[in-house]
Protein backbone atom coordinates (compact mmCIF):
# COMPACT_ATOMS: atom_id res chain seq x y z
CA UNK A 1 0.00 0.00 0.00
CA UNK A 2 1.67 3.34 -0.85
CA UNK A 3 1.88 6.12 1.34
CA UNK A 4 0.93 9.64 0.00
CA UNK A 5 2.30 12.73 1.73
CA UNK A 6 2.28 16.38 0.58
CA UNK A 7 5.26 18.71 0.58
CA UNK A 8 5.70 22.43 1.06
CA UNK A 9 7.30 24.47 -1.72
CA UNK A 10 8.40 28.14 -2.08
CA UNK A 11 5.95 30.07 -3.65
CA UNK A 12 8.70 32.73 -4.33
CA UNK A 13 11.52 30.70 -5.00
CA UNK A 14 10.48 26.80 -5.46
CA UNK A 15 12.94 25.85 -3.17
CA UNK A 16 12.01 22.53 -1.09
CA UNK A 17 14.52 23.80 1.69
CA UNK A 18 11.44 25.06 3.56
CA UNK A 19 11.31 24.17 7.43
CA UNK A 20 9.48 25.42 10.79
CA UNK A 21 11.93 28.17 12.31
CA UNK A 22 9.87 28.78 15.25
CA UNK A 23 7.35 26.88 16.80
CA UNK A 24 4.52 28.12 19.59
CA UNK A 25 4.69 31.88 19.03
CA UNK A 26 2.92 34.32 21.48
CA UNK A 27 -0.18 34.01 18.88
CA UNK A 28 0.18 30.49 18.74
CA UNK A 29 1.37 29.93 15.42
CA UNK A 30 3.97 28.08 13.73
CA UNK A 31 6.58 30.25 11.47
CA UNK A 32 7.90 28.81 8.60
CA UNK A 33 10.86 29.57 7.14
CA UNK A 34 12.65 29.73 3.36
CA UNK A 35 16.31 28.61 3.51
CA UNK A 36 16.82 29.04 0.04
CA UNK A 37 15.62 33.08 -0.15
CA UNK A 38 14.93 33.71 3.88
CA UNK A 39 11.03 34.28 3.36
CA UNK A 40 8.62 33.63 6.40
CA UNK A 41 5.60 33.18 6.98
CA UNK A 42 3.30 31.53 9.72
CA UNK A 43 -0.10 29.40 10.05
CA UNK A 44 -1.63 28.42 13.12
CA UNK A 45 -3.42 24.75 12.30
CA UNK A 46 -0.53 22.71 10.33
CA UNK A 47 3.13 21.55 10.61
CA UNK A 48 5.78 20.28 9.06
CA UNK A 49 6.63 16.29 8.99
CA UNK A 50 10.23 14.78 7.32
CA UNK A 51 10.45 12.01 5.60
CA UNK A 52 13.06 10.36 2.50
CA UNK A 53 11.72 10.18 -0.78
CA UNK A 54 13.40 9.35 -4.40
CA UNK A 55 14.35 12.04 -6.50
CA UNK A 56 11.94 10.67 -8.74
CA UNK A 57 8.79 11.00 -5.82
CA UNK A 58 9.95 14.71 -5.58
CA UNK A 59 9.71 15.52 -9.21
CA UNK A 60 6.27 14.23 -9.17
CA UNK A 61 5.65 16.47 -6.52
CA UNK A 62 6.92 19.48 -8.04
CA UNK A 63 5.09 18.59 -11.16
CA UNK A 64 1.50 18.20 -9.48
CA UNK A 65 2.16 21.32 -7.24
CA UNK A 66 -1.44 23.65 -6.96
CA UNK A 67 -0.23 27.05 -9.01
CA UNK A 68 -2.40 29.92 -9.82
CA UNK A 69 -5.36 28.84 -11.79
CA UNK A 70 -4.10 24.91 -11.77
CA UNK A 71 -5.41 23.67 -8.57
CA UNK A 72 -3.49 20.42 -7.07
CA UNK A 73 -3.90 17.55 -8.84
ZN1 LIG B 1 12.19 30.52 -1.06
Amino acid sequence: MSNYVSVIFCRNCHSRYVEVEEWDTPDKKVVVHCRTCDVRESFANFTLGRCKISDAELQIARDTRAIPFKPER
